[in-house]
């Protein structure tokens, strides 16, 4: 979370802003980063600084896999099996097995940000 300040501050220099008045987060279903701890990062960081006052918006982006046997792209698969909550997520092909490799979904980036310019 604190790359995400720096990310911030980075705009307001480029842009000249005073203040940021929104900040949008993608965070992708294999980071390590949930939701509510992502929020609570930003209030702690929102309480001073550069971000004081602004609203943080998160959405998240479902993980996407790539079989380097096969080729075949997609979400990782998730097993009905109950008590697969309690395992990390399988990560191999639902059409041959074989390893995937993670294009995407490890990511946690600003997607958009409103800056308020005097
Ligand atoms: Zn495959």
């Amino acid at each position: 979370m604190s790359s995400l300040v720096e990310v911030v501050l980075e705009e307001i220099k480029k842009h000249d802003a005073s203040a940021v008045e929104e900040v949008e987060l993608e965070i992708g279903e294999l980071t390590l980063l949930g939701k509510e701890q992502c929020l609570f990062s930003y209030e702690v960081l929102s309480k001073d600084g550069p971000l004081k006052g602004s609203k943080l918006i998160i959405k998240e982006k479902k993980a996407k896999v790539k079989c380097g046997k096969c080729g075949s792209e997609g979400p990782i698969g998730r097993s009905d099996d109950p008590l697969d909550h309690l395992r990390l997520p399988r990560f191999s092909c639902p059409k041959c097995g074989e390893n995937v490799e993670i294009v995407s979904g490890r990511d946690c980036i600003v997607t958009n940000l409103k800056l308020v310019v005097d």
